[in-house]
């Protein structure tokens, strides 16, 4: 088993089972912001080349930026987490997300600011070595709101996120953040308590269980019930699916504990 695990190990023709191992605490890295825990699941057994590790990384944590050889990829297990190709938008990802960096693409991945995210990664190595470190990415990089991530405010509201949307994110992030700044939150017509419970909603619906969170602690101070939240999240089971109305149930009786 030991030799499975050591870097280029010469091929056995046995089966191996190597058990997880047990978890380190997160601690601070060369080449990661924050606090990450690297746990190596199995290294290049030759004639492979592939290796794979398992990374933790804590709210806010990242790598530095860097590039691959020969690619790497990504399988998101855990949290909500935030990738980025040099000049591009950073983008979300999400447990069952697989990503993709092709060869040679300067990038970087993480945690959001608000949230730890674990990955799979599976890398190959060329010449024994299958990342290039750069330089680090600094808390301006990182600490982009993304548009449909933060609960709209009076100072970073409708425009900022607009702002945003308009040069990074894809036409999907633009109708969300609409719905979810724009129109609904602004209508006069409706009162305070009605644009919560059509914003939750859409929450449950889409299954965004961080941002209904908060929504629901705004819907809350808006007047809506408990009772009113539990048969509109009941109600939208039978549209949006059980398994999203249960998640929101769960973030629901959350918020209604606290005081
Ligand atoms: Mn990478």
């Amino acid at each position: 088993m030991s030799l499975a695990l050591a870097g280029s190990a010469a091929a056995e023709d046995i089966i191996v089972v190597s058990p997880i191992r047990p978890p380190q605490a997160p601690a601070a890295t060369p080449n990661f912001t924050g606090r990450v825990q690297v746990q190596r699941l199995f290294g290049a057994v030759e004639p492979s080349r592939v290796t794979g590790g398992l990374v933790i990384f804590e709210a806010g944590a990242r790598t530095h930026w860097h590039t691959h050889a020969l690619g790497q990829t990504l399988i998101v297990t855990a949290g909500v987490g935030r990738v980025q190709q040099w000049g591009g938008p950073i983008q979300e990802i999400k447990p069952g997300d697989t990503v993709r960096i092709p060869a040679n693409v300067k990038h970087w991945h993480g945690a959001s600011p608000n949230s730890s995210m674990s990955h799979v990664a599976i890398g190959e190595q060329l010449d024994g070595k299958s990342v290039e470190w750069l330089e680090k990415v600094d808390d301006a990089q990182f600490n982009v709101a993304l548009p449909n991530q933060s609960a709209p405010t009076a100072s970073a509201g409708p425009s900022r996120a607009r702002q945003l949307v308009g040069s990074v994110a894809p036409k999907l992030a633009q109708l969300t953040d609409d719905v979810l700044f724009g129109d609904v939150w602004a209508r006069p017509q409706l009162s305070k308590r009605d644009r919560s419970i059509a914003t939750v909603s859409a929450l449950i619906t889409m299954n965004r269980p961080e941002q209904l969170r908060s929504h629901l602690a705004l819907a809350k101070q808006n007047g809506a019930t408990e009772e009113e939240l539990s048969e509109v999240i009941t109600h939208l089971a039978f549209y949006a699916g059980w398994p999203s109305a249960m998640s929101a149930a769960g973030v629901a009786k959350e918020v209604f504990q606290q005081p």
